[in-house]
């Protein structure tokens, strides 16, 4: 009798002792990261965007997203994919370069040079595809480049003169991504990207009608990837990201706007310097001649109230650009609305992006949706390197060396971040095994500390009637 209590007690006595139990991320759910290029954090609040509300509703909606500086499209991307800052994964600029010479590749053709993209971090498709599962990605900035020998295996580059407004486009893609890529192919990870509305917010200004309009696009293609999963059965098993690479603010110009033209420096010249990156919006860097770092430097330190400039090892750590032998010595950057020119002013754009990832301009725009997310949760701003791990969680993958922690999103997951069939038991289950245990031991003690004192009792007992029925027959002899 008391070894089957014991038994039993034993078996139950975790399910007795444990909380009730969390769901597991199981990973076995599929992922699509969508990029829509610039669209900065607020972009919906003087829009009427029915279908971002929706997915808000159902799903996760950050207040903001902050992008790594250099806040420019592939060296952002490329921090999403990786789960690293810039100056630790290279990829520092949109345009590809050589100082010796002189060559410089824009963003399209930059694409193109393996070597830029794969300089030791790995992008997440080949993380995964290594790990056993199937990855796909559209027109995302690094795509065409080869890591390690290793490409994402379904993949589609943008040509060259690519219209990246075009909604009827926008929506093939979609219906490539959902019929072909998931749902025939059985993809498990896609990224998708649309250039919009970053074209629209440089070309016409972030307060633009036009810019409103772009933003009514985006939000009518959001509704049209929600039906399109459903109509292909995949929205119970497919988990989407929607965020961007940066924000965009308006570039002032007009009387009474002091420009940022380097020529008109007093004490600059181009003749001391060796290679410049100028005429990309509000960043610079710059390749002094030998032995002229400490004339340019101290020419332009100081001499405009909104031009920053530092030697590259005494950038500010927050802004981690600074540790990468592509960054130049000299590195500017110009405050929101102002741009840094060369010899003229020859940027014509009423938007801008690439500001420090500080400006409330700058930060991105972030919703998540699906079985693995919360629904109708608003939280607080991360930091974008911490998609990568989220997104590894999500698909069950080991994830590379990265800047990021799950620990800043696992409040975005019904989970809390606990992955299904976890071999490494977390702290809290080791103190909740720890404490069956011991209630197990305390249990069993008092049962047999019970036993015993019931068992000496009873035999005292018996001993005692013992006793006076042995005094009984001896009275009864004595009558006799
Ligand atoms: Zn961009």
């Amino acid at each position: 009798m008391l070894l089957t209590i014991s038994l039993w007690l034993f078996a139950v006595s975790p399910a007795l002792f444990a909380p009730v139990k969390e769901p597991c991320t199981t990973g076995r759910n599929k992922l699509l990261l969508i990029s829509f290029d610039g669209f900065r954090w607020d972009y919906d609040r003087d829009v009427d965007t029915p279908n971002l509300d929706k997915m808000a509703q159902d799903g996760v909606k950050a207040t903001y997203v902050i992008p790594p500086y250099i806040t420019i499209t592939s060296p952002s991307h490329f921090t999403l994919l990786t789960g690293r800052y810039i100056e630790n994964h290279g990829v520092i600029h949109n345009i590809w370069f050589n100082t010796t010479t002189q060559e410089k590749k824009q963003y399209y053709m930059a694409q193109f040079v393996d070597d830029y993209w794969d300089n030791g971090s790995l992008p997440i498709w080949i993380t995964a595809q290594r790990q056993g599962l199937k990855t796909g990605s559209l027109h995302f900035p690094g795509t065409a480049a080869t890591y390690q020998n290793e490409r994402v295996r379904v993949r589609e580059v943008e040509s060259q003169f690519y219209d990246y407004t075009n909604e009827t486009d926008w929506r093939a893609n979609v219906d490539k991504v959902m019929g072909d890529w998931f749902k025939m192919q059985d993809l498990d990870f896609v990224s998708l990207y649309f250039g919009e509305p970053d074209q629209t917010g440089h070309k016409f200004g972030p307060d633009s009608p036009e810019r409103r309009d772009a933003v009514m696009k985006v939000d009518r293609t959001i509704g049209y990837i929600r039906d399109t999963a459903q109509k292909h059965g995949l929205a119970d098993r497919l988990n989407i990201i929607i965020t961007a690479d940066h924000g965009m603010t308006t570039v002032l110009r007009g009387t009474g706007i002091k420009q940022i033209i380097l020529s008109q420096i007093p004490g600059f010249s181009f003749r001391d310097i060796k290679f410049q990156l100028l005429d990309y919006g509000p960043n610079g860097m710059l390749l002094p001649k030998d032995g002229m770092l400490e004339k340019v430097y101290s020419v332009l330190k100081g001499a405009h109230p909104n031009l920053h400039v530092y030697k590259k090892e005494d950038m500010p750590a927050r802004l981690h650009y600074s540790n990468h032998p592509r960054i130049l010595p000299l590195v500017l950057y110009a405050d929101p609305g102002y741009v840094i020119s060369g010899l003229l002013p020859v940027q014509t754009n009423k938007g801008e992006h690439g500001f420090d990832n500080q400006a409330l301009d700058m930060k991105a725009f972030f919703r998540a949706v699906g079985p693995d997310f919360h629904k109708d949760r608003v939280v607080g701003p991360f930091e974008t390197v911490n998609v990568y791990p989220l997104m590894c969680h999500l698909l069950g993958i080991k994830p590379e060396v990265n800047d990021g922690s799950l620990d800043n999103t696992r409040h975005l997951l019904v989970s809390g971040g606990q992955q299904c069939d976890s071999k490494e038991p977390d702290q809290m289950s080791i103190v909740i095994g720890l404490g069956a245990v011991a209630g197990f031991l305390v249990v069993v003690f008092i049962i047999v500390s019970s036993y015993n004192i019931f068992k000496r009792n009873r035999t005292n007992t018996r001993n005692d009637l013992k006793a006076e029925y042995e005094d009984k027959i001896d009275s009864k002899q004595t009558i006799m």
